[in-house]
């Protein structure tokens, strides 16, 4: 197949178009493969399995690992080096944010989805609208199939458990196993069970279009070029087993680290702080009794042994969340599917 995006890299391709691109659509022998806008690709085999799946890396700019792993996914399947036998939508979130190495430009995308987006007028708004209207239609036009969706990230501040999962809040729902298993598979660590709705990407694919969905974060930022990709190893069997045999892979899912929230911190005053170092690692744990917070209106001290924070962060106004404290749990306890 004639190449339409030069040397089959969609990544360059993105980066050097990153507010917009034309459609492009091509179809061949073995699939229909549409460039919708900059770094939204949709391929579509012509004999595929009943799978729709989304993966999208970048939303935040500076997590370049994730866009890497998959640019060269996309490049195997272009090349014809991987076989596509899923319905595939690939997303490179904030193209922008990206070139200037930066997590955004004007506002965190990953906080305005579910239209969200609607409350902000910039790119991070107008483009987080675009990425929800290519998911809406790309998960519209099979109804019936299994819809999976993960979104890869990677994080700033250094995890106890480097590669973890967010789980959205289910609500009345039961867990997916097999899910839970194929996060294991890919040497998921561990895995924060949400605590209520959110305006993040896979918040947005499970509540609104019912499908499996995560934020995935899958080690430490680092530039373009910087990355490591020997550490994501298993996320790419993963993806590539997936994609190119319509194969969930599965691993123990016994083995995941399941985290529960029991509190949310609130920054409360201007003297408010976190008592902990500055290198803090998420999912360390405290002991009961130990101060977490204080400020001149309140403090926080831990209720058991063993419970956990995760994203610790004072920079904020006043009333915003500045932590989530996190308690572990066990498979056996969720109700599962
Ligand atoms: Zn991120």
């Amino acid at each position: 197949m004639q190449a339409f995006i030069q040397n089959n890299d969609l990544l360059a391709f993105t980066l050097a178009h990153p507010q917009h691109a034309e459609p492009i659509r091509q179809t061949n022998h073995w699939a229909t493969i549409t460039l919708e806008d900059t770094g939204i690709l949709r391929i579509e085999p012509q004999q595929g399995s009943q799978i729709s799946l989304v993966i999208s890396a970048g939303v935040h700019g500076n997590e370049t690992a994730p866009m890497e792993l998959l640019n060269k996914i996309v490049q195997d399947i272009l090349a014809g080096r991987l076989a596509c036998s899923v319905r595939l939508l690939v997303i490179f979130g904030n193209p922008p944010a990206a070139n200037i190495g930066q997590r955004f430009t004007h506002t965190n995308m990953n906080r305005l989805f579910s239209g969200a987006w609607q409350t902000v007028d910039n790119w991070e708004g107008h483009r987080a609208k675009t990425i929800e209207t290519s998911i809406s239609d790309f998960f519209a036009e099979q109804p019936k199939h299994q819809k999976l969706h993960y979104d890869l990230h990677t994080a700033i501040r250094g995890s106890k458990y480097p590669k973890f999962a967010v789980h959205p809040f289910t609500g009345d729902k039961a867990y997916d196993e097999q899910q839970l298993a194929l996060l294991a598979a890919a040497e998921i660590e561990a895995v924060l069970l949400s605590h209520q709705p959110t305006t993040t990407l896979s918040y947005y694919s499970y509540h609104v279009h019912g499908a499996q969905a995560f934020t995935l974060e899958l080690g430490q930022v680092a530039p373009f070029g910087e990355n490591d990709l020997n550490k994501v190893a298993a996320m790419d069997k993963v993806l590539r087993a997936l994609i190119g045999s319509a194969k969930l892979l599965a691993g123990d899912a016994k083995r995941l680290k399941l985290f529960q929230v029991i509190d949310v911190l609130t920054k409360d005053a201007e003297d408010y702080q976190l008592v902990i170092p500055a290198d803090f690692k998420n999912f360390s744990d405290f002991k009961q009794g130990q101060t977490l917070t204080h400020s001149s209106l309140s403090n926080y001290q831990v209720k058991a042994d063993g419970d956990a924070l995760v994203f610790p962060n004072t920079k904020l106004p006043i009333g915003q969340r500045s932590g989530l404290v996190v308690r572990q749990t066990d498979l056996s306890r969720l109700q599962l599917e």
